[in-house]
């Protein structure tokens, strides 16, 4: 945190060790440890923690919490649908959809001095899984920077998609190991491949079972998957959905020869690509690449931007050509890196 303190006192939400934290409700936002009143953008394990008091967070998030956590995540859980607006101790708090996973939020703060928004983890461009980003107009908006960097500008999926149907055409009797986010991008993934017209079963890593349960009980069609087992029967081609942690530990030697792909914003770097041995990257992520973060910061109107998690100095450079304050909170706890974070 390298914020000064003295100029705290007016604002509606502070950064502090534990993440960001509204005076005047007495709560936090998307908090790293144990508090007694949470507000929680999505369920991404470096936002969504257990063991809070208190949580409000939208139906599908604390759906999300309760499966990977169980049950009793929280002492007491609250749902709020995106759209309305709760109050609490003099503060107006509404979630705003953040196109980022099923049940992801912003999450505005508003008294009668100012409106604060807190986007979590965002994208602009359509995900089947989850209802589209909207720009809120606010004073602070704080934005994440996982990919603020010209360098990243994400293909459309379709696209990228495409190249590993291709591929698999190619090569019809390959078994293929796509390593992509369990929570999120693999539900995202299969969707939009259904879209494309692939109608064959997909095999899932047992990781990713629960998810797809999840994804599958709030209306997602994901058409026929099924998880792989140790006696599961491997037809000749069959793609299967893994953890990128999975994709050369023991679990997938058995399905040699396969094709190993990775689906990640960061396969626009090339040495990334070769870190994780991916003989095919496919650019998909669930972050704002370069161009989105700049369309955002500009339809938001916010006076001021706060940028976490992320490579912050192209951001801020930008926000000042368009005559917007902006300052690095560098909070620590919020891993950007999508590969290493287990989801
Ligand atoms: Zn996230
Ligand atoms: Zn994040």
């Amino acid at each position: 945190m390298n914020i000064p303190i003295n100029d705290e006192q007016n604002h509606l939400l502070v950064p502090t060790p534990i993440g960001l934290y509204c005076p005047e409700g007495d709560f936090y936002i998307d908090p790293m440890r144990k508090v007694d009143r949470a507000l929680i953008t999505h369920g991404h394990a470096d936002h969504a923690r257990p063991g809070h008091n208190h949580v409000l967070a939208t139906p599908e998030t604390l759906t999300i919490m309760a499966a990977r956590y169980g049950e009793r995540h929280a002492q007491h859980t609250q749902a709020i649908d995106l759209g309305t607006t709760i109050k609490h101790h003099g503060v107006d708090i509404t979630f705003f959809p953040a196109g980022h996973i099923l049940g992801s939020a912003q999450i505005r703060v508003h008294n009668k001095m100012q409106t604060t928004v807190v986007s979590g983890d965002y994208k602009r461009r359509h995900d089947p899984t989850c209802v589209a980003f909207e720009p809120v107009s606010c004073d602070i908006f704080i934005t994440e920077a996982t990919f603020a960097l010209p360098v990243f500008t994400h293909p459309d999926d379709g696209i990228e998609l495409q190249r590993l149907l291709k591929r698999m055409c190619q090569e019809p009797n390959q078994t293929v190991l796509l390593g992509c986010y369990a929570l999120g991008k693999a539900q995202r993934i299969v969707m939009r491949l259904r879209a494309l017209g692939y109608d064959q079963p997909i095999g899932l890593h047992g990781a990713m079972q629960k998810l797809f349960d999840v994804y599958a009980a709030m209306g997602c069609a994901l058409g026929s998957v099924m998880p792989i087992t140790r006696d599961t029967d491997i037809s000749p081609g069959m793609l299967i959905l893994c953890p990128p942690s999975a994709l050369h530990d023991r679990w997938s030697r058995r399905f040699e020869p396969a094709l190993r792909v990775m689906a990640s914003g960061w396969m626009t770097v090339r040495a990334r690509a070769r870190q994780r041995h991916a003989e095919l990257g496919l650019r998909i992520s669930d972050h704002a690449d370069w161009p989105e973060l700049l369309q955002t910061i500009d339809e938001v109107k916010a006076e001021e931007i706060w940028i976490t998690h992320g490579r912050e100095d192209a951001l801020m450079h930008a926000c000042s050509l368009n005559n917007q304050k902006a300052r690095p909170l560098r909070m620590i706890g919020y891993d950007d890196d999508e590969e290493t974070v287990e989801q």
